[in-house]
């Protein structure tokens, strides 16, 4: 894996319904030029309006397993009882072309990351509380009672090692979210 690169890896952490896509989605649109987002594998199902190579590579459980065995992955973890990795070969490739290379990744993705060479910074984004989580999660309604839960009891242990990140920011505001964000990468 190259370590040397004009692009800087930024791993963003945040539990599930922050709004992480909305901040990402945002930025990639102002800065087609400058960054890019990597595209995970996962074995989720893709949800509503979900793209295949845009949003995900979505496989089947099998091909995934396979892919962890010839290494292809950056790192890999079991999130919410599915698998998601982060394809060495999608990070080179932006990296390679001078482009920053965000990773949307959980905290055990992150952990990953950290204990590799590849120099990266590490943000965490962060929801005013639980309560208010559990509000959007419930709003955005993508997901059964079941998953909501499941999503909260891990968000808390989650939002437990934001203090491992560079930076934490706290989405409370998606407007001043984003400019904390935005400064955060540039600066
Ligand atoms: P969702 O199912 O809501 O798209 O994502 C669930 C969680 O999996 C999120 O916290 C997201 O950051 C994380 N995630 C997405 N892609 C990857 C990946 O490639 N690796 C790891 N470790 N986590 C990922």
């Amino acid at each position: 894996m190259i370590t040397e690169n004009k692009g800087k890896l930024i791993v963003i952490s945040g539990p599930s319904g922050v709004g992480k896509s909305t901040l990402l989605r945002r930025l990639f649109q102002e800065y087609p030029d400058k960054m890019s987002f990597s595209v995970s594998y996962t074995s989720r199902n893709p949800r509503n309006g979900e793209i295949h190579g845009k949003d995900y590579y979505f496989t089947d459980t099998e091909t995934f397993r396979k892919k962890i065995e010839s290494n292809d992955f950056l790192e890999w973890a079991c999130v919410h009882d599915n698998y998601y990795g982060t394809g060495k070969a999608e990070v080179e490739e932006i990296l390679l072309s001078g482009r920053h290379c965000i990773l949307d990744i959980d905290v055990q993705g992150a952990d990953s990351v950290r204990n590799t060479d590849i120099p990266a910074t590490f943000l965490f984004i962060a929801p005013e509380s639980i309560d208010i989580l559990k509000e959007r999660l419930e709003k955005r309604g993508t997901e059964s009672d079941e998953a909501i839960s499941k999503r909260l009891k891990n968000a808390v242990g989650e939002i437990a090692q934001k203090d491992k990140y560079d930076r934490v920011i706290i989405n409370k505001d998606l407007d001043n979210a984003y400019r904390e964000l935005k400064e955060y990468i540039f600066e």
